[in-house]
């Protein structure tokens, strides 16, 4: 059965910087959760940041800083090798990733300004997933990756 890695947060686990919820409840989500197909992953957690834990974006020389100028470049490092890591043990190639964040954002981040401004690039842990090869989808794109996944089990290789 072909898995999925999908941001924890997503599945309504309390690891977003702000403490909050943030459940996504699409039919398609819990389908696949009742299937089994879900890996679940916190890159900022796994990488050993704290909930809650103060909000941090990339800096434009590829660097993460925390709104009160603390580099968590490290840990979103770690975050990011322990969330490959889990990709190429389960022989993950579709991924489900929260929109918009520094570590799960796809195609979008923020600009490293703190004043929600969102520029062209991908969180840490997905430029690092895109690099082995993972197919990267948000919330907004379940559709897509339902076709995908489709694709996928029907025995196709995956679009480029
Ligand atoms: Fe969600 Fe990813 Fe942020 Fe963790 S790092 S809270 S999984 S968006």
């Amino acid at each position: 059965m072909e898995k999925i890695l999908i941001s924890a947060c997503l599945l309504g686990d309390r690891v977003r910087y702000n403490g909050e919820i943030q459940l996504c409840q699409h039919p398609l989500l819990k389908r696949w959760q009742a299937e089994g197909r879900l890996v679940k992953v916190c890159p900022e957690v796994a990488g050993g940041l704290s909930v809650p834990r103060p909000a941090a974006e990339q800096q434009p020389g590829g660097r993460v800083i925390t709104q009160q100028g603390v580099d968590v470049t490290a840990e979103f490092e770690a975050g990011a090798t322990l969330a490959v890591k889990l990709a190429q043990q389960q022989g993950i190639r579709l991924a489900l990733m929260k929109a918009r964040s520094p570590s799960c954002g796809s195609g979008h981040v923020y600009d490293g300004a703190f004043q929600r401004r969102l520029i062209a690039g991908d969180g840490v842990t997905v430029s690092h997933l895109r690099r082995i090869g993972v197919q990267l989808f948000d919330e907004t794109q379940l559709d897509a990756l339902a076709a995908e996944l489709l694709r996928c089990e029907s025995g196709k290789d995956p679009s480029p």
